[in-house]
């Protein structure tokens, strides 16, 4: 089993490392950027806590990132505390981030300089995906590091697929998650006007459920956050405000007229301004509720 390095410990990097970290013959070495983050992990799990990116990286046969945004990650490559500079030729850096085509592209030239390889990996699953090893896993890049990291995702992942060149990972899951804010916007705007007609959202489910307008949102989502108005955070809205907005502009660069993406991530990005850093992606249907001055009850 390779040695791993993994960098940002947020919602889904912890219960990711914390797999790999019990995962027989691993050694892991752990990095984030609040640095007590990283040593109580290491403390609770046996890694190693690395005090920089670069001593994270050195000896580790496959690097891992999740961060927010590409550009983060970009950021950590250089400086003497920087990835580069505690990676070596023949090195692999799998960023889970769920990134953007095009910095990852420049990530990956910019490794491939220094003869290091790059795949971009992000994940779909949610936090319960990462604790249970559930993870479906969209890869782009060369076939040949797809292999190299399978022996690392068959811990973390129930479904790994090759989806092509570098950015490749990136862009099915930013349509990914357009389609899951479609998904939630609609369906909140659906059951908002059936609870201010009278029928429960409790009834309406039980036949969308059952008929062509359901969806992973009316299944789950909806009874076990908003029904129950438990609202757990686990993914913030800002995170998917981010994907919309990289799905959208990836459409526009292919000259894709995508209207309903466009408008989603105008929905999400007011969302966002208004419920704030925090809140979780499916607290978007407060706004619904808000301007129509009816709860989904
Ligand atoms: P969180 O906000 O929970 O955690 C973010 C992590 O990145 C933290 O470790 C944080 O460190 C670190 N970080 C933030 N900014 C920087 C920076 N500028 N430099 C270095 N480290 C930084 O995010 P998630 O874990 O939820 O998401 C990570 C990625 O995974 C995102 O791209 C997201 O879209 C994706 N994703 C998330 C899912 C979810 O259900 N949460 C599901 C699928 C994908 P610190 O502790 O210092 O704040």
């Amino acid at each position: 089993m390779p040695n791993i390095a993994y960098l940002g410990l947020g919602a889904i990097g912890r219960p990711m490392a914390a797999r790999l970290a019990h995962a027989e013959g691993v050694q892991l070495a752990v990095w984030n950027r609040t640095a007590s983050t990283a040593s109580a992990f290491a403390a609770e799990h046996g890694a190693r806590h690395a005090a920089t990116p670069a001593e994270a990286a050195r000896g580790a046969d496959v690097v891992i990132t999740c961060l927010p945004v590409s550009a983060d990650v970009a950021a950590l490559l250089d400086g003497p505390d920087g990835l580069l500079a505690g990676m070596t030729r023949g090195g692999l850096l799998m960023d889970c981030t769920s990134g953007d085509p095009a910095t990852s592209r420049r990530i990956a030239a910019r490794l491939a300089e220094q003869g290091i390889g790059f795949i971009d990996a992000p994940v779909s699953g949610g936090t319960s995906g990462a604790e249970n090893g559930t993870l479906t896993v969209m890869i782009g890049g060369d076939a040949e590091l797809f292999e190299r990291v399978q022996p690392v995702l068959v811990h973390c992942a129930r479904k790994v697929v090759h989806c092509g060149p570098v950015g490749a990972g990136d862009a099915v899951k930013a349509m990914n998650n357009a389609l899951l804010a479609i998904n939630v916007w609609s369906t909140g705007e659906a059951l908002v006007a059936l609870s201010k007609l009278g029928v429960r959202a409790e009834t309406a489910l039980d036949v969308i459920n059952a008929s062509s307008g359901r969806s992973n949102a009316s299944m789950n989502l909806f009874p076990e956050r908003v029904l129950t108005r438990a609202f757990p955070r686990t993914f913030r809205l800002a995170l998917l405000d981010k994907d919309v907005k990289i799905a959208a502009q990836i459409s526009d660069e292919l000259q894709v007229d995508a209207p309903l993406i466009h408008l989603a991530s105008q929905l999400f990005g007011a969302a966002h301004e208004s419920l704030g850093e925090e809140a979780d992606h499916v607290e978007a249907v407060r706004v619904i509720e808000r301007s129509a001055a009816q709860e989904i009850v």
